[in-house]
């Protein structure tokens, strides 16, 4: 079983090559973000993880590594799973290692979308006129999610890097670009 974090920034491209990605090699894509949006939005859970990300806020560790492990048990023939936006916190990285473990599996790599602040910036813009976002459709709440990125889940990268598990990708360039450095980094290693 092949289980790819993929690590970024907001904006770096996460949800773009994790689509890719599924297709390619056959995974299951599960992505915290798309999760959270996709509740039942009357339900006190949706109205929960809102108050938070309509912020750009993260959601507590303790609901969102129930909601992850949830969505990984839904799948139990996966071929692999790409965790698009999880791990966020270190507490987080360490939950996910425990309970694959508890299945006989681990986290293969973790490839992170290297994109400067600058760039995160006018991508999340861009993505604001079409995505009705709630957390794109400010500046203030973009400058946040960038924030919180920085001091909350850029240590995660140490996490994988101390494990030897983990390899930047520049994110810079066309879709496709990137997507085959992404997919040449992962044939390298399965
Ligand atoms: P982004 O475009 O910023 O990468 P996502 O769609 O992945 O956004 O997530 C949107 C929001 O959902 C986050 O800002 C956060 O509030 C919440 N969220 C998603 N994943 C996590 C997580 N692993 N831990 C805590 N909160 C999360």
């Amino acid at each position: 079983m092949i289980n790819i974090v993929i690590f970024g920034p907001p904006g770096a491209g996460k949800g773009t090559q994790s689509d890719k990605l599924r297709e390619r090699f056959d995974l299951v894509h599960i992505s915290t973000g798309d999760v959270f949006r996709a509740l039942d939005p009357e339900s006190d859970l949706a109205k929960l993880a809102k108050s938070y990300s309509d912020k750009g806020n993260l959601v507590p560790d303790e609901i969102t590594i129930k909601i992850l492990e949830n969505e990984v048990q839904k799948h139990p023939q996966a071929n692999g799973v790409i965790y698009d936006g999880f791990p966020r916190t270190t507490a987080q990285a360490a939950a996910l290692d425990t309970f694959l473990g508890e299945k006989s599996a681990s986290i293969t790599m973790a490839l992170a979308l290297e994109v400067e602040e600058d760039e995160l910036r006018e991508r999340l813009k861009k993505r604001a006129l079409d995505s009705g976002r709630p957390d794109d459709a400010n500046p203030e709440i973009i400058q946040n999610r960038i924030d919180v990125y920085n001091a909350q889940t850029a240590p995660v990268a140490d996490f994988y890097k101390e494990k030897g598990k983990y390899t930047g990708i520049d994110g810079i360039g066309s879709i496709e670009d990137i997507f085959n450095r992404l997919a040449d980094t992962i044939e390298a290693k399965v």
